[in-house]
């Protein structure tokens, strides 16, 4: 047990101890047999007429696994406490509907009722999810003395970091993410500790090439200011903002857009102010964690090693790294962004979000006639479980029987 030298708050970073004593529920609420199964198996099974193929890297990371050990070692250390998440702890809804379940309740989003910040006291315990919140509501949850148990995943503090030393250094934080994302605003204010400072978020390409134009000396201020109205730092001036930048970005995020949008920044400040003065002006790192690297390699090298006729992508509709996934997928195969098996309406028929989509749609006709290579992969929020769901759902809708497909893989 960790606790913070802040007289106030009690802070714990490292849970309360007490793994051994949810272990066995996270197992029964989030393992799937089917999916262990498939890792045992070169990630593939014969499904009837299906051939199903699943990534190699897949699921829940290690930033989420953490987040919601602690979550339930909060539950089970604070028994009689009222528990508060700020928002969503990851985005997926088997997820937060369990956090509901354990009594867990929300301050923000679609899962809070009435509860609101005002009406926390100090014997409230706080859990503050992996993707961080920003400074001036942790300042306010300190301020009100709650007990607050940080799962911000150590990736997460990473960029932090990277956007902390530009503010300190003077140099503008330029950062590849979704301004609205609760990530990408814990990371952007982190900005606010350093008088002076400031920040753009950009969300792709498209964006980081109005900025491009703009040092080139190609922009139109106002234009650029209504553009990035959401996305820039109070009294951002771009004619001085824009002078010395360095690059960071949500850790979920396209790895290669990410990479190449840093690359265009830096060619941009290279131009204007010549190779000699680039260091003085430019500084990037790349801040994609690890495992969202892994799960947009594993779909690359599933793609590339097996006829893949149609891809199902399984998370949240609202989790950024399971949508680069559907990105990277559709650019080989049809690829369905699913966030359970009820989406699986029949072999005609399924319902999924498409990444140009805010809405669900059904799709009819979604799997070819006769043999079908099927491949799977989930964003790092999804629980396996759900994986495992998928695949019962894909035997079912062949009228196999989950029953004597569990019998014969020796699961029942
Ligand atoms: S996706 Fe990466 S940064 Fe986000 S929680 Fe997982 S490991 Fe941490």
């Amino acid at each position: 047990m960790q606790q913070n030298t802040n007289k106030s708050t009690q802070l714990f970073r490292r849970g309360f101890g007490l793994k051994n004593e949810v272990v066995g529920t996270l197992e029964q609420e989030y393992s799937s047999k089917l999916v262990e199964f498939l890792k045992q198996h070169d990630n593939t099974m014969e499904l009837g007429r299906f051939t199903i193929h699943i990534a190699e890297e897949f699921g829940f990371c290690y930033g989420v696994d953490r987040a919601i050990e602690y979550a339930y070692q909060t539950r089970k250390q604070f028994p009689d406490k009222r528990i508060f998440l700020t928002g969503e702890l990851i985005h997926n809804p088997h997820v937060n509907r369990k956090m509901v379940e354990m009594g867990i309740k929300f301050l923000s989003g679609s899962y809070a009722e009435k509860d609101t910040l005002d009406s926390l006291t100090a014997e409230d315990v706080v859990v503050l999810p992996a993707f961080g919140v920003a400074v001036d509501e942790l300042k306010r949850f300190k301020e009100i003395g709650c007990i607050l148990v940080d799962t911000t995943c150590g990736s997460v503090l990473n960029v932090w970091k990277r956007v902390q030393n530009y503010a300190r250094d003077g140099f503008t934080s330029i950062i590849h993410g979704k301004w609205n994302h609760e990530e990408t605003r814990a990371t952007s204010s982190q900005t606010q500790n350093y008088p002076e400072s400031h920040f753009i978020v950009v969300l792709d390409m498209q964006e980081a090439e109005m900025v491009c134009d703009y040092i080139a000396g190609n922009g139109d201020k106002a234009q650029l200011l209504d553009h990035f109205k959401n996305a820039i730092s109070p009294n951002f001036d771009p004619d001085v903002h824009l002078e010395r930048l360095g690059c960071a970005n949500q850790t979920t995020m396209l790895s290669g857009e990410s990479l190449a949008i840093a690359e265009r920044i830096g060619r941009a400040m290279r131009e204007k102010y010549g190779e000699e003065n680039l260091a003085t002006h430019f500084r990037s790192f790349d801040t994609i964690c690890s495992a969202t690297q892994d799960r947009q390699d594993a779909i690359e090298k599933m793609l590339n090693e097996y006829p893949i006729d149609v891809m199902i992508v399984i998370g949240g509709y609202n989790s950024s790294n399971t949508t680069h996934l559907v990105e990277i997928s559709e650019q080989k195969t049809s690829a369905y962004h699913i966030d359970d098996a009820s989406c699986l309406f029949s072999v005609e028929e399924l319902q999924h979000k498409p990444v140009t989509s805010r809405e669900v749609v059904t799709k009819k006709n979604w799997l070819p006639d006769g043999e079908v290579v099927i491949g799977i992969t989930a964003g790092a929020s999804t629980p396996n479980v759900k994986i495992g769901e998928i695949v019962a759902r894909l035997a079912q809708l062949q009228n196999l029987s989950i029953d004597e497909l569990l019998g014969e893989l020796s699961l029942a």
